[in-house]
């Protein structure tokens, strides 16, 4: 991968930007060129808070590679309080309290570790909110 597209991708990873459509007003992520609902290609880029429910999720035993420091880990699907549905890892939560809409934010946490060059990618993950912080 070359560095530019890295830190294209990264920037997108760590700011949570989708994009919203001009026609029908969907938001939806990851950035795309065509509106998926109304195939619409005035769509703008959008930033999304970061803040959603747990929509569903399971626990990963068997990792791939790369990721096998973090197992067992929760991968949720987080609905954004915008709507979109995003795929991410929950960090900082005992596997056995998540739960079907558990309030989420999003924090930038180390995503993998590639082998020689020591490349990190850093990527965003879901924390629960913190009780009296909403
Ligand atoms: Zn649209």
């Amino acid at each position: 991968m070359s560095l530019a597209k890295h830190w294209r991708l990264q920037r997108q990873r760590y700011r949570l930007i989708g994009v919203e459509c001009e026609d029908c007003g969907g938001r939806f992520f990851p950035h795309r060129q065509i509106c998926p609902q109304c195939k619409s290609t005035r769509v703008g880029p959008y930033q999304f808070e970061g803040e959603g429910k747990v929509y569903s999720h399971t626990v990963i035993y068997d990792a791939p590679a790369g990721y096998e420091q973090f197992v067992p880990y929760v991968a949720a699907l987080v609905q954004l309080d915008e709507g979109p549905l995003v795929t991410a890892q929950l960090t900082d939560v005992d596997i056995s309290d998540v739960c079907i809409g558990m309030p989420v934010e999003m924090v930038t946490r180390r995503l993998r570790q590639y082998g020689e060059d020591g490349l990190i990618v850093y990527g965003y993950k879901f924390r629960p909110k913190l009780k009296g912080d909403h």
